[in-house]
């Protein structure tokens, strides 16, 4: 009898299996995740991530040492802030609501991991077609600029869009695009993405119900009419914040600090305090654009400031 020797290689090649694996090549993050508000059906679907730079020049106020300092103990790179992009779909009785559309396929403001949605909304199970509302927290280029395709198509072509007056009434005016600066580069980008849905906007007000289920509260200072949103049922709240706070490893213990793109940073902070408190004394479960994925989670008070605490992913 003849031993055959097996090579090494010929049973393990670890190499040449993931060159002919797209998903394991592209090292890509997990795409959506679903679970309950109550009888609503929510699915975190994300738009991948965002890295706005050196986290030094997001926090132009705070020393440097400050902020290397939270993010070392947090175990999180000192040489650039990672954002993630995760944008909400709820499916109630009635409507299939989309909050925020991500920043889409613009690679100026994104990046290489930037601009999924619409692949992970494919993955979900959700047809850009069934949204019936997108609901707009503010019209930065992370939470607008998705709504249209790289032709200037409508994503989302059987959509209303609900935002505060104020702030697209900001965001398109055609007369502070000589301001320069990257407002008017966003502004710019938000002309090109809710004009062509002009005939189907519906404002919000604070306070008010926004769509049965969905209540706006009205959270300025981040950007200048910015909204968040309670979404109840059954006796289930949740509290979407937007970017009312969105760092959590700096913001929940330092809920003062100005970040470089609020358009007023001391109304911004005011903003996050009363949020913050009334997410801790209603109980609230938060769900935070920005946070690490999928971006579910609660707060609690810590001396005079918060705690961030990311809720267990349920496997069922
Ligand atoms: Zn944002």
């Amino acid at each position: 009898m003849t031993v055959r020797r097996v090579e090494r290689s010929s049973v393990y090649r670890p190499e040449p299996l993931m060159e002919e694996n797209p998903a394991r090549r592209e090292n890509r993050a997990a795409g959506w995740h679903r679970f309950h508000i109550g009888d609503h059906e929510a699915t975190v679907v994300s738009d991948g991530r965002l890295r706005p730079g050196p986290p030094e020049q997001q926090f132009p106020e705070v020393p440097k040492e400050a902020i290397f300092e939270i993010l070392r103990k947090n175990f999180l790179p000192t040489d650039g802030l990672i954002m993630e992009q995760n944008c909400l779909v709820l499916r109630t009785a009635r409507d299939v609501v989309l909050f925020d559309s991500g920043i889409g396929v613009d690679k100026e403001f994104g990046c290489d991991e930037s601009g999924r949605m619409a692949d992970n909304m494919r993955a979900a199970g959700i047809d850009p077609r069934e949204i019936t509302s997108v609901v707009l927290t503010h019209a930065h280029c992370d939470h607008c600029w998705g709504l249209t395709d790289a032709t200037g198509e409508r994503n989302f072509p059987n959509a209303e869009i609900c935002i505060a007056r104020g702030e697209y009434e900001f965001w398109t005016d055609e007369r502070r695009l000589s301001e320069g600066g990257f407002q008017a580069t966003f502004i710019a980008g938000a002309r090109r993405s809710l004009l062509p849905y002009r005939d189907r906007l519906r404002f919000v007000s604070d306070e008010a119900e926004v769509v049965p289920g969905i209540t706006a509260v009205s959270s300025p200072g981040h950007s200048f009419a910015h909204t968040s949103y309670i979404i109840s049922s059954d006796g289930y709240d949740a509290l979407l914040v937007g970017d009312v706070v969105h760092s959590t490893a700096l913001l929940f213990e330092n809920p003062d600090w100005g970040f470089s793109y609020d358009f007023d940073p001391i109304l911004a902070a005011k903003t996050r305090r009363r949020i913050l408190d009334r997410a801790v004394s209603e109980d609230l479960t938060l769900i935070g654009f920005h946070f690490p994925y999928p971006g579910v989670g609660r707060v609690r008070r810590e001396g005079e400031a918060f705690a961030y605490v990311p809720a267990p992913i349920v496997h069922k």
